[in-house]
């Protein structure tokens, strides 16, 4: 496809453009893990740039890799082109994969989840480079499984580059964080979370007979509460402290008259950068050995918390938005998971900047169509500023 290079005088960048690829996105059913072509759509544009386009597929999911220049600063644009399933069908006013525009709001799965941004991106790269060469090197990382188990996604393609000895300094994330009107919210980190099964382990026996048994129950007790109190740290001026809680207690046979041989519990951390998973882990078990409990505890870690501080990025953004939408935006760190959380870990100052997300997973999903260029404008004018 011939690449359409947006209308410069302007200073907010061809709105069809945009609008048209974000479209030509929505049609593409791509429900996690299928790609349905996407990337294959994004690549098609970025290759006339003169980017290099490789894949970095694993585990049937589709990881785009295309990169521009030389040297550093590396800027990476990341992003999905998955999307979760629509619900029924008779919900939705129009088709979610025939892209409708109605009173202005475009409308179909993905539009604000986030195949806006990419288009944003990809036209806002098409316009920046049409008009100098870049200073260091801008990359793509996009992949078809963020929504989904995210195994073989992003978390893949991180692995593959860094053994490469590739180093990020910079990663914009391009999905839907705004709250009410595009710019007022980026996003620059987020909590951690951290899992466990654990399971206290008692012998069964007759409660007449106490002696003869142990009781997983009367064990677990005092140490749970003691979990409940402790303190785990005071959070900071962008995180709410440390949370514990424990959302299932089982032990128990049904009968009356009998001591149980376990008792299973399943907690969990949200946490903020003042707390590592390493630490909460030592921490619990030093509780749990304290009170001499018997136990398997099966811990998981959906990811580390990340949070960006003022340095180039933040403060190119901000002053980004600020030209395009005259807003100053909020520094956010709630919301659910992003693949934020694979990219900051390997050492990039790294947001979230996307269209207004109120829509994002429902029925209806959409996106402001005079929202697109506008986006497309921010990125081109981060882009400008940091290469
Ligand atoms: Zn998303």
């Amino acid at each position: 496809m011939k690449p359409r290079i947006g209308n410069r005088e302007s200073g907010i960048g061809d709105s069809d453009s945009v609008l048209d690829l974000t479209q030509r996105l929505i049609e593409r059913r791509s429900l996690t893990p299928d790609d349905a072509g996407c990337c294959e759509l994004i690549a098609q544009r970025l290759q006339p740039l003169g980017f290099t386009i490789e894949y970095l597929n694993a585990g049937g999911v589709t990881n785009l890799w295309a990169t521009l220049g030389s040297g550093g600063p590396l800027m990476i644009l990341a992003g999905h082109t998955d999307v979760v399933p629509p619900g029924p069908r008779e919900q939705w006013a129009t088709d979610p994969f025939v892209p409708t525009i109605r009173d202005g709001v475009l409308y179909g799965r993905g539009a604000a989840d986030m195949k806006s941004g990419l288009a944003a991106m990809v036209c806002a790269t098409e316009r920046l480079v049409a008009r100098r060469p870049l200073k260091g090197t801008l990359a793509y990382l996009i992949t078809s499984d963020e929504e989904g188990a995210a195994r073989h996604g992003t978390r893949h393609a991180v692995e593959v580059l860094r053994q490469r000895g590739i180093r990020p300094d910079y990663a914009i994330v391009g999905e839907a964080t705004a709250a009410h009107r595009l710019g007022d919210r980026i996003t620059i980190g987020r909590r951690g979370s951290l899992g466990c099964n654990l399971r206290v382990l008692g012998r069964q026996g007759h409660v007449a007979y106490p002696d003869k048994a142990d009781n997983p129950i009367h064990r677990l007790a005092p140490a749970l509460a003691e979990l409940c109190a402790t303190h785990w740290d005071a959070g900071n001026a962008h995180f709410p402290p440390t949370s514990f809680q424990v959302s299932n207690l089982h032990s128990g046979t049904g009968a009356n008259n009998v001591i149980p041989g376990h008792a299973d519990l399943v907690f969990n951390f949200r946490f903020c950068t003042e707390s590592t998973a390493e630490g909460l882990k030592a921490r619990v078990t030093e509780i749990l050995d304290r009170h001499g409990l018997r136990y398997e505890a099966d811990w998981w870690l959906s990811g580390e918390p990340f949070l960006t501080g003022n340095g180039a990025l933040i403060e190119a953004a901000q002053a980004s938005i600020q030209e395009v939408t005259g807003l100053t935006p909020s520094l956010f760190t709630g919301g659910g998971t992003s693949d934020a959380r694979f990219l900051a870990p390997w050492g990039a100052q790294t947001v979230e900047i996307g269209p207004v997300n109120d829509s994002i997973h429902k029925v209806n999903e959409h996106v402001n169509v005079a929202d697109l260029p506008r986006l497309s404008a921010i990125y081109e004018r981060i882009l400008d500023r940091l290469l």
